[in-house]
């Protein structure tokens, strides 16, 4: 099995190029089913509305819950004072089991981590480069994992992505994926310093392509073993305990196995949802 951890899907409600207009998942999912994909984690493209963006990725993942897992994206300054409620409804109504935060939004606050320790969530916080923060996240939450995406930097600043290694060699708590990432070498280094189990595979889908990104992970010729800690290993152990306390609290034995999917399930393939 092989699991993207870092996908996008559905609306924005922007014009300013694909990442604020639609992540339409057609191609995407032609094209990671041919490289040997079987799961995906979803999460919305940047919105100004992320309780109805996320509503419209939980619409995706319903429809294919064998397919996808759903991230829920907050916006930690405009969500302020609401964004517990929000994980809330996206554990307990859409069976997520994650949280999406970017910096290009806001930094991340004490709110969105609480949250997360709270519903025992992974945060995936893109920090565009200011790679000092994890040094505080690390410390503050350190029952909270931190997947920092693009090794630090989708524009690829060596400075940002250099300094990520030291963070995920010393923090048991932080973790990268691999998506977009074009240094190599860092990526080498990563699995050298930090070892396999502090790396996810993730493609950025669906604007980049994922036979590409998974390429990625082949050559740097892990062990058998390593490369599916990688592939999907350290993810399903990211996720292992999510949303279990908010169900010890608020309904004893019910867990995200069997997430109470409330919503209508929108068809990822149809061209109503998703106009040309
Ligand atoms: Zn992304």
């Amino acid at each position: 099995m092989i699991i993207d951890c870092h996908c996008h899907a559905g609306k924005g409600d922007g014009l300013t190029g694909p990442w604020d207009t639609s992540a339409r998942l057609e191609k995407y999912l032609h094209r990671a089913s041919r490289a040997g994909i079987t799961k995906t984690v979803l999460f919305a493209a940047f919105h100004s509305d992320y309780s109805a963006a996320n509503r419209e990725v939980a619409r995706i993942v319903a429809s294919r819950p064998d397919r996808f897992y759903g991230f829920a994206f907050v916006n930690p300054e405009r969500d302020r004072g609401r964004i517990f409620a929000m994980i809330r409804e996206a554990v307990e109504d859409m069976g997520f089991c994650g949280i999406k935060v970017h910096r290009h939004d806001g930094r991340i606050t004490r709110e969105v981590c609480e949250a997360a320790r709270a519903f025992s969530l992974p945060v995936l916080y893109d920090v565009m480069g200011e790679v000092s923060i994890v040094e505080l996240l690390a410390v503050e939450y350190r029952d909270v994992s931190f997947i920092i995406p693009h090794m630090g930097s989708f524009s690829d600043d060596w400075r940002a992505q250099s300094a990520l290694i030291d963070h995920l060699a010393r923090h048991p708590n932080v973790f990268t994926d691999t998506s977009g990432v074009r240094r190599f070498d860092l990526l080498e280094e990563a699995a050298r310093r930090a070892g396999a189990k502090k790396i996810l595979f993730g493609t950025d889908g669906p604007w980049l392509h994922p036979g590409v990104e998974l390429a990625k992970i082949r050559a740097l010729g892990l062990a058998k073993q390593e490369e599916q800690l990688v592939t999907g290993g350290n993810f399903l152990r990211l996720i292992s305990k999510a949303g279990s306390r908010s169900s010890r609290l608020q309904a004893p034995g019910s867990r995200l196995q069997t997430p109470p999917f409330q919503i209508e399930p929108t068809d990822p393939w149809s061209s109503e949802q998703f106009p040309v």
